[in-house]
């Protein structure tokens, strides 16, 4: 084998399965709800921004302090950047920092607090290399312009209501769902689930309740467990599979996606906000800008529901399910917007299938970036130096084989896990840390010894060298 697997998650056969998941309705709020949410979220910012300032000045102090050539011992004592530190040093501040507290749930300070300690413990992980992918920043101050207004409850009265129109959450009472949540209703009453947290976050102009649940799942296993089947993403279709299947876009898709354009020259043409100059940004753009949001949020949707439908269709119907490994240097390279589109899509398939597929007793393979599974021929395995973008059919010179481009790559996808025989037993996540939720012992096998380490992926260079790979495909 020329070119390897990155990752195998495999399943291991229980009874039943226990798994960490979200369930997210829209809400219908009525405009007194929505201030009291906006004053929770504002509250969370607040006790974000002087936690934020504290840790700062503490840090800064005790740098002053050494200069000066002070004693380890008689500096300014540390402040915590743990949940607990930050929230009892809070507790001592708040009467003075925010006299108004009593107003807001606990929660909505502590989901301040908490965003802080997670962007620190973040920022001092990646800094000492105990957190794989890009570097992580250090945490900064959050605006009421700019950052998402959210609040999360984690203890409290959270249910939902037997009509299942409404949920329950602490301070701000009874809200009424947009839609039935009933598949989560279901589970509560059969006792297969149960509510961690709840989050109010607003997202494209609308508001949704996010409930963390931890279910407890039947485990099943694929109608056809033998069967594999390779996915290629497209940009006109969905996706591709081995079998020969389009998966056609979710109706409407392209509509959606031409008004979201149209929308966003018409705030180009209008007066946005200028920081050189000052300038504040005219009312007609504002309302332009949000209607844009919207368009692109309509967007989002219809390509996430697609996606669903698909990944879902895949881990119950396949055993096997072949994906390619992001080209994440390609996806910065290229600003066309469908293009980037179906590369956002694809790091979502991809998070599905790794899920699903657990869920299901399934398994997803991810192929090495470099493995050239559209140059390749799926009939006699010869792989061609150069295919052109624009060339949507396949045709092989040593062969004859003639076939759709992607459904080619799709099945060099299906065909190399034929090849895999996992095993080992490793399960991380893609920025190194442990899986905290229990996925049914997701199995990854690591790269090949003498392959490079994560985050500098490709064994195999991009160019050259790629007519003289032969594949030999395991039976
Ligand atoms: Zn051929």
């Amino acid at each position: 084998m020329s070119y390897r697997v990155v990752t195998v998650l495999g399943v291991a056969h229980r009874e039943r399965l226990g798994v960490v998941q979200a369930y997210r309705f829209a809400l219908d709020l009525t405009p007194r709800q929505e201030r009291a949410v906006l004053a929770h979220a504002g509250a969370a910012r607040v006790a974000h921004n002087w936690a934020l300032a504290r840790v700062k000045a503490v840090m800064d102090q005790r740098a002053a302090e050494r200069t000066y050539g002070i004693d380890e011992v008689d500096l300014t004592p540390t402040q915590g950047w743990s949940l607990p530190a930050l929230r009892r040093a809070w507790n001592q501040a708040k009467s003075d920092v925010a006299p108004w507290w009593a107003e807001c749930s606990k929660e909505a300070f502590n989901t301040g607090l908490d965003a802080l300690a997670r962007g620190l413990k973040n920022w001092s992980d990646s800094r000492t290399g105990k957190r794989a992918g890009r570097r992580v920043g250090f945490p900064r101050f959050k605006s009421r312009r700019r950052s998402t207004p959210s609040v999360r409850f984690t203890t409290g009265a959270i249910r939902v209501e037997p009509d299942r129109r409404h949920v329950v959450l602490p301070r701000l009472g009874r809200l009424k769902l947009h839609e039935s949540a009933r598949k989560l209703a279901r589970r509560l009453e059969a006792g297969t689930a149960r509510i961690v947290s709840a989050t109010v976050r607003r997202d494209g102009g609308r508001w949704y309740v996010a409930f963390c649940v931890d279910v407890d799942r039947a485990a099943r296993t694929p109608h056809q467990p033998q069967l594999v089947v390779g996915v290629d993403l497209g940009v006109k279709h969905l996706a591709v599979l081995s079998t020969g299947e389009l998966e056609p876009n979710p109706r409407y898709l392209d509509a959606a996606a031409r008004r979201m354009r149209r929308l966003a020259r018409r705030v180009c043409r209008r007066v946005g906000p200028d920081r050189r100059t000052g300038r504040r940004a005219s009312k007609r753009w504002e309302r332009a800008r949000a209607r844009l949001g919207r368009a692109h949020a309509r967007v989002a949707h219809l390509r996430r529901d697609g996606l669903h439908k698909l990944t879902t269709r895949l881990a119950r119907e396949y055993g096997t399910i072949v994906v390619e490994d992001l080209n994440v240097a390609g996806m910065l390279a290229n600003r066309r917007l469908a293009r980037r589109i179906a590369d956002a899509g694809f790091a979502e398939l991809r998070r599905h299938l790794a899920y699903k597929a657990g869920w299901n007793g399934g398994r997803l393979v991810v192929a090495d970036r470099w493995y050239p599974s559209s140059k390749t021929c799926s009939g006699c395995g010869a792989v061609k130096t150069k295919l052109a973008l624009s060339e949507r059919t396949y045709t092989c010179t040593t062969c004859g084989l003639v076939l759709d481009r992607d459904v080619n790559a799709a099945r060099n996808l299906a065909a190399l896990a034929a090849a895999v025989a996992g095993s080992g037993s490793e399960t991380r996540n893609g920025r190194g840390a442990d899986r905290k939720t229990p996925l049914a012992g997701l199995v990854a096998v690591k790269r090949q010894p003498g392959t490079a380490k994560a985050g500098n992926t490709g064994t195999v260079p991009p160019q050259g060298r790629t007519s003289d790979h032969e594949l030999t495909y395991a039976s």
